[in-house]
């Protein structure tokens, strides 16, 4: 009996060694089990409704600083099970400038609703669906576009992303939604990302993106002066709400050949990995804001 007691402990902390990170999206209403956070009241994502929001036209714009960085390292686009996922090179800048100039040269986000800290672009990842039909993780105005493209920052005053997220204020990540049509032309801005992911086609593959990798370029064309922002969560376990989101109103234009390169994805099971979108979480009382820009007359 005692030994089959320690032996189920043992196996019990065996799995949770050598899966600290394992989730599914087919039992995502499990999630809570092994990370509680999951059913919490500050969860993330959730539906924008132009008409349940608080419209501002005075909270500030987003900026985005050294976004025309060119990275020093190879950037690596790695299949992790779960999404293509890009983390961006740690640059040495403490060691090779001082902590003082870290603000000035990372890419980083400053103003909208983060007050006056300054968050650093961490990684980039995607959600989508099986077809161009849905894979957007925030539905807005009762749609659910293609895709949706994930900035995530970390507030520059917590020194990694694991103590950041521990955080109320630890997090920032900037949503970009997508939209895909048969006879749309290509979004050129991802295309050093798309033509890699023949590379990354199967479960923990990883690949080097060849051309310049600029963060902007992901970016490109995106109308950000109006934007809804909430106080949410990691939309994966461990599901910390820790997250200030902002989502984009404007919808970027790709191309359905684009869009089938992330459907040709695989699991760890070697399934295909789509529908990696959370369903939608309740908004509970939080208030959420659209920024909008007074238009000029
Ligand atoms: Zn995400």
């Amino acid at each position: 009996m005692a030994n089959s007691l320690v032996f189920g402990v043992v196996l019990a902390l065996w799995i949770q060694y050598v899966s600290p990170a394992s989730f599914e999206y087919v039992n995502q209403a499990k999630w809570y089990d092994d990370y509680s956070q999951c059913s919490f009241k500050r969860q993330s994502p959730i539906e924008l409704n132009t008409n349940e929001s608080k419209i501002s036209y005075d909270l500030p714009k987003l900026y985005f600083n050294n976004y025309q960085m060119l990275y020093p390292q190879k950037v690596v686009v790695e299949n992790n099970g779960h999404t293509a996922n890009i983390n961006l090179p740690k640059v040495d800048v403490e060691s090779l400038f001082g902590k003082s100039l870290l603000n000035q040269i990372l890419p980083q986000i400053y103003g909208g609703p983060l007050h006056a800290d300054r968050f650093i672009a961490e990684s980039v990842h995607f959600h989508w669906g099986s077809k161009d039909t849905h894979g957007s993780e925030h539905v807005i105005d009762s749609t659910r576009h293609t895709m949706e493209m994930h900035i995530l920052h970390r507030n520059s005053k917590y020194d990694t992303v694991e103590v950041a997220r521990e955080n109320p204020d630890g997090l920032a990540v900037t949503a970009v939604i997508f939209q895909a049509h048969e006879d749309n032309y290509d979004f050129s801005g991802l295309n050093s990302v798309i033509e890699r992911l023949d590379m990354v086609e199967n479960y923990n593959t990883t690949t080097e993106i060849e051309s310049f990798f600029i963060l902007d370029n992901l970016i490109t064309g995106l109308d950000s002066d109006s934007y809804f922002t909430y106080e949410g969560s990691l939309t994966t376990p461990p599901c910390s709400e820790s997250v200030t989101w902002v989502v984009f109103t404007d919808i970027l234009p790709m191309s359905h050949f684009q869009m089938k390169k992330f459907h040709k994805l695989r699991d760890e099971h070697n399934t295909v990995l789509q529908n990696n979108y959370r369903s939608l979480q309740a908004k509970g009382s939080r208030v959420v804001t659209l920024r909008k820009h007074a238009v000029k007359k």
